[in-house]
């Protein structure tokens, strides 16, 4: 089953606006002869319009790193999926795993979220992983499982088609240590297996599942090559638009 291999980088928060319009303008150029590869690029809130104009009619798509599930209302500092849409942005990234660390993000309101994006035609990146103690306790099949289902609690099949997962063992994030090719795949495979026992086999042989966790250039190729991983999702690697141009072509 061939599946869209999705590259999308999370800046974080990074980049002033000005330094947001220099990257995606060099991310654009870069990745000018890619025909295969969606490649989504997520800058902080402030900074998505103004991208948005920079990668104009290119095959870069633009997301968002987070978004509160209300329409609109007396909820300081929050910005809705319609608000995020307004910017030309297409993609959100929900239940990161440093929302859920920093910023109590549960997995209700995971859901929450993901419903919201969805009704307002954004397509969520849902993250899901395992911590180090949790990996150590061999519970880790157990703690993704949680996740999942509580992400998609009550959605569709329908609704599934436009929602991709990444799967991000939370040791692998910003720490320079990846789970290895065989550990990821492993992994993969057990949300694969998951997603079409809730949402039957349509969803689960489509379902793209990114990889995330210190993505870079040296092993992008051997965790690409895995079965069940279609793309990854890139913190510090996408920061400079060379390395993850580089990502982008060892994809395509
Ligand atoms: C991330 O933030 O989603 C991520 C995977 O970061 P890094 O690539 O820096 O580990």
């Amino acid at each position: 089953m061939k599946r869209q291999i999705v590259i999308a980088g999370n800046w974080k928060m990074h980049k002033t606006n000005s330094e947001a319009m220099q990257l995606a303008n060099q991310v654009r150029i870069k990745t000018m002869d890619i025909t295969k590869t969606q490649i989504v690029i997520c800058p902080p809130f402030t900074a998505l319009a103004p991208v948005y104009e920079v990668i104009g009619d290119s095959r870069i798509h633009l997301g968002a790193q987070n978004m509160f599930w209300e329409k609109e209302g007396a909820f300081t500092g929050e910005i809705s999926a319609g608000m995020i849409k307004s910017t030309g942005a297409d993609y959100v990234i929900i239940g990161h795993s440093e929302r859920r660390q920093y910023f109590g993000e549960s997995d209700e309101t995971v859901n929450k979220k993901v419903k919201a994006a969805l009704e307002n035609g954004l397509k969520p990146i849902v993250c899901v992983g395992e911590t180090l103690e949790e990996r150590e306790a061999n519970i880790t099949l157990k703690v993704v499982s949680r996740q999942i289902r509580g992400a998609f609690a009550d959605l569709s099949a329908e609704q599934m088609k436009k929602v991709i997962v990444a799967y991000e063992p939370v040791w692998a994030i910003g720490t320079g240590k990846t789970a290895t090719p065989e550990q990821a795949q492993q992994v993969h495979q057990e949300i694969r297996q998951l997603l079409t026992e809730m949402f039957g086999s349509e969803i689960g042989e489509k379902m793209v599942i990114q990889y995330g966790g210190s993505v870079k250039p040296a092993n992008a190729e051997s965790l690409l090559s895995q079965p069940d991983i279609d793309g990854a999702l890139v913190g510090g690697a996408c920061l400079k638009a060379d390395s993850f141009s580089e990502i982008i072509h060892i994809a395509e």
